[in-house]
Order: C-alpha cells, then sequence, then structure tokens
C-alpha cells in the first residue's frame, strides 16, 4: 500500500479529481479527511471509501475563511493524530469569469478568495501541522491554463492558478530542508461537474478537444493518479514541481486530425 500509516486531508472532496483522489488515496492505506464546503457531497464521499472498506471522515469547510482553514487542520490531527498529505484541491471555475475587459471586480474576488486564498490559508495552517509529524506532502491543485493563455479566456480563474504555482515553488524551496515538499498539479481539461456547464454546449467543446493531442478530456482518476504518486513517498526528491498532467497539451502546436 503505497499510503500506509498516512494521514491525508483533501479540500473539494466531495466532488470531482478530490473525490477520485480521497477514493484511491484511501485505498492505498491512508486515514483521510474529506473537506468541502458542500457537505452533502462530502459525506457521499467518506460513504463511498468506507463501503470500500476504506477510512475516512468528513468535516465541512469553506478553504477561503481562515477560521474554517484552521479548524479543517484542527480536525485532521485531533480525529488522526496528525497530518502527511496536504491536498489543496478545492476550487471554482463560474461562468461570469471571462474577459478582461468583461468581468465583475466581484468575481474576481470570489475566485481569488477561494482558489488562491484557499490555498495559502491551507498551507498557513496545513504546514505547521506536518512539521509537527516530521515532514509530508503538500500538493497544490493549479492547471494548465496557468502556463499557456488562450482567447477562449477566464481571466481570474487563469491568474489565480498563476499565483498558486509561484506560491508553490516559494514554499518548496523554504520547507524542503524541514522534510516538507509542495509541488504544484496542473491537470488539462477534466471531466468533471466543474466543466459541465461549459462542455454541454457542442461548439464551446470542439473548441477546445481540436487542442488536445489525445482528442478527449481527462476522466477524474487519472489526475487522482498523479495526485498519489504526489502523496506517497514514491515522489520522494520531487519539489517545487510544477506536474502536468495535460496529455500533452502543454506540448502541442498542431495536434493530429
Ligand atoms: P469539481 O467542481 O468537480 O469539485 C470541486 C469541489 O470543490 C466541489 O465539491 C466544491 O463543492 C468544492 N469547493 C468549491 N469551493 C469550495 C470552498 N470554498 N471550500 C471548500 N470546498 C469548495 O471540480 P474539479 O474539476 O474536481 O476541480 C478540482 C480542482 O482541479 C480545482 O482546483 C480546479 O480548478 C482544478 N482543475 C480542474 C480542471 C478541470 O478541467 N476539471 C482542470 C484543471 C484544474
Amino acid at each position: 500500500m503505497r499510503l500506509a500509516d498516512k494521514v491525508a486531508l483533501i479540500t473539494g472532496a466531495g466532488s470531482g479529481i478530490g473525490r477520485e483522489a480521497a477514493l484511491l488515496f484511501a485505498q492505498e492505506g491512508a486515514k483521510v479527511v474529506v473537506v468541502d464546503v458542500n457537505a452533502k457531497g462530502g459525506q457521499e464521499t467518506v460513504s463511498l471509501i468506507r463501503n470500500a472498506g476504506g477510512e475516512a471522515t468528513f468535516t465541512r469547510a469553506d478553504v477561503s475563511k481562515a477560521s474554517d482553514a484552521q479548524a479543517m487542520i484542527g480536525f485532521a490531527e485531533t480525529t488522526y493524530g496528525k497530518l502527511n498529505v496536504l491536498f489543496n484541491n478545492a476550487g471554482i471555475f463560474p461562468d461570469q469569469d471571462g474577459s478582461v475587459i468583461e468581468t465583475e471586480e466581484e468575481v474576481w474576488d470570489l475566485v481569488m478568495n477561494v482558489n488562491l486564498k484557499g490555498v495559502f490559508l491551507g498551507c498557513k495552517y496545513g504546514i505547521p501541522a506536518l512539521l509537527r509529524a516530521g515532514g509530508g506532502s503538500v500538493i497544490n491543485t493549479a492547471s494548465f491554463v496557468a502556463l499557456m493563455g488562450a482567447a477562449t479566456s477566464q481571466i481570474a480563474y487563469t491568474a489565480s492558478k498563476g499565483g498558486v504555482l509561484s506560491m508553490t515553488r516559494e514554499m518548496a524551496v523554504e520547507f524542503a530542508r524541514r522534510n516538507v515538499r509542495v509541488n504544484a498539479l496542473c491537470p488539462g481539461p477534466v471531466e468533471t461537474p466543474l466543466l459541465a456547464a461549459l462542455l454541454s454546449d457542442p461548439a464551446r467543446r470542439q473548441r477546445r478537444l481540436v487542442h488536445i493531442p489525445p482528442g478527449r478530456l481527462a476522466r477524474a482518476r487519472e489526475i487522482a493518479q498523479a495526485a498519489l504518486f504526489l502523496a506517497s513517498d514514491e515522489s520522494s526528491y520531487i519539489n517545487g514541481a510544477t506536474f502536468t498532467v495535460d496529455g500533452g497539451i502543454t506540448a502541442a502546436y498542431v495536434t493530429a486530425e
């Protein structure tokens, strides 16, 4: 088992990538703290894990609120005695986030608060817990959009993910000698509820598919597998990485027909 004896906290684990990661981490022996602002989704994930014979507990938190972020870390330590893996995965992608000249300031603030400040707060309270446990692994979810520009702009989302990348590098360097690794996961487009509205429009879907070398989106499980690797000791010398899992999008100029 690749995460035997580890305690892992995953934010946004009530859906999509976070849920798949929670299932996979538990299957690999981790005790999983499932965190989500949506209690129903989070509790469903816990049921799925328990039904499969794994160990997990849900705690509700809004990652953009300092008191909630602090409480979720405290919950992990109280419930399981320590924290070894922190997966800051929660994120939002509102449809009202678009071109810089159209996006409302409130939308910008909302996206920054969840996607960027949420990661900051997770690390602010989570890294001390990893240090108390003698070290650990932090995985911060960014996105391939932090690496490439798109004419189909989502300006606040893109900026928030760029911030996650630079924050990740800084923390990776600061804590490396204290046995804490910090990496950023950069998924390409994934078939999850996050993209449901966008992908339900065939034209918008096709506009994206044409740029993806394998000609399909990622499955949440495929991103969770990468998170599992970063969480486990198999990645012990991987630190400060921009870990891209995008089917080759960032390598492509012209894709095959
Ligand atoms: P999803 O919408 O399926 O799941 C996200 C979860 O986060 C939901 O359960 C939601 O309730 C939760 N959440 C939202 N705001 C929260 C908050 N303030 N506090 C706590 N929980 C909150 O999305 P997903 O596709 O699984 O995305 C997970 C991460 O991957 C996000 O950071 C997203 O930006 C990133 N990502 C997704 C894609 C994609 O194409 N789906 C691509 C690149 C990066």
